[in-house]
């Protein structure tokens, strides 16, 4: 059957409204389409192809395991599950690991999890949660009011309650909504659909001092943030601030869906038997991909190897800019980039990946004032050049326009 970018108007649900190219083929960090015309992928799946496209390890675990067993539910354990948690809990801080299909799925047992937590240790008045303007955390409804942008929770119906926004880096805001009500503060260590927005040190180390005083828990959304995309295994680790509970998803995969949810052991005790759970999460296709997953970007060389690509990316991106006068700032850390546009560009974000994809370039937005960059955490350092060459061509083509 002949099926075009036409035919997705005619069958699809209209939620997105997808690029005017169909890919068929991915490799490394190279993908083609329809026509046969090849792009350097800068956009990675949305940070979540960490591996590039059909990586040939990934590749042959997925056969392996595939000609092995699929998919049991949780009435059943199976070996790829119980591997991958133990190997996240000797990776970092967690005890217990909860697995989902999603990154959404995974800050819903979060959020969940904090609830029930509060109940059991503290009062059922102890339910508030605080997020972030700009955060995002997910499509669920639950996730995305928590998320920090009105605008997609809106329209819905009542939304879940107790949840309360600040402002990103401020503590004071923080400090004056926190009570002996709050039972959870979630955030993300790197925003990442927000813009490429860093927390300040002396602000993640204010979170986890306020969350310590009010008896509350911080959850670190590192969906788009954690598996190696840092430079970090988790962003965690590079500012020396632990969570109590830890989301990650996106590159935890390499592009077969699999999200977790990472705590201690007293705290995952609130999950008791029922309360919560997923037909397919820990399916063993998806923990065995991830297993692999984690096992390569878990070496000290490739973790390093993500910083000696930033600075690729940085100096690149820079001498454009020297040339071009576009961005205010290039920011972000390891393989998740923004270029923030300065004021003559502000706005135009779309324009930038437009026309970087008529260069043969895919990369992302992050809003509308930042160009975005979540390639494969092992993209080829040549890729990188070339893939800088198209970008340079395509701002000097909006330059032009
Ligand atoms: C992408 C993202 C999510 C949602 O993940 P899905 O897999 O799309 O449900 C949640 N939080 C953050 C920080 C994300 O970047």
């Amino acid at each position: 059957m002949q099926v075009t970018r036409e035919t997705f108007d005619e069958v699809m649900v209209p939620n997105y409204n997808p690029a005017a190219i169909v890919p068929v083929k991915g490799l490394g960090s190279r993908v083609w389409d329809q026509n046969g015309d090849e792009y350097i992928d800068f956009a990675g799946g949305i940070a979540v192809n960490s591996l590039g496209h059909c990586h040939p390890e990934l590749v042959a675990i997925l056969k392996e395991q595939g000609e092995t067993l699929w998919h049991l539910s949780n009435v059943f354990t199976n070996e790829p599950a119980i591997r991958l948690a133990k190997k996240l809990t000797m990776a970092t801080f967690a005890e217990r690991v909860y697995f989902a299909n999603s990154g959404a799925e995974a800050n819903e047992a979060a959020l969940k999890l904090a609830r029930r937590y509060a109940i059991d240790h503290f009062s059922a008045d102890k339910n508030q949660i605080i997020a972030f303007n700009q955060g995002f955390h997910g499509r669920t409804f639950f996730t995305v009011t928590v998320g920090g942008q009105a605008a997609y929770s809106d329209g819905f119906g009542p939304k879940p309650g107790a949840v309360e926004h600040v402002d990103f880096n401020d503590l004071s805001a923080l400090e004056a909504m926190m009570s002996d009500k709050t039972c959870a503060v979630m955030m993300e260590p790197l925003q990442g659909e927000g813009g490429i927005i860093s927390p300040t040190q002396e602000f993640v180390e204010g979170v986890r001092a306020l969350c310590d005083k009010y008896n509350a828990l911080l959850i670190f959304d590192e969906v788009q943030s954690g598996m190696g995309r840092t430079g970090h295994l988790y962003a965690y680790m590079g500012f020396g601030v632990t969570p109590d509970i830890l989301t990650t998803a996106k590159s935890m995969g390499g592009g077969f869906p699999i999200g977790a949810m990472l705590t201690t052991a007293k705290i995952a005790a609130s999950l008791k038997p029922g309360t919560h759970g997923s037909t397919y999460g820990g399916n063993p296709l998806a923990c065995a991909v991830a297993e692999k997953v984690l096992d390569i970007i878990n070496q000290p060389e490739v973790l390093s190897g993500v910083l000696h690509k930033e600075q690729l990316f940085r100096d690149g991106l820079k001498a454009i800019n020297d040339k071009y006068h576009v961005f205010d700032e290039i920011r972000g850390k390891g393989m998740l980039l923004g270029c923030a546009l300065n004021e003559k560009y502000k706005g135009r974000a779309r324009d930038f990946l437009v026309a970087s994809a008529s260069h043969k370039l895919m990369c992302l937005v992050a809003g509308a004032n930042v160009v975005r960059f979540a390639p494969s955490l092992v993209i080829p350092d040549e890729d990188i050049k070339q893939g800088l060459a198209r970008f340079e061509k395509a701002v000097a083509q909006v330059v032009s326009a």
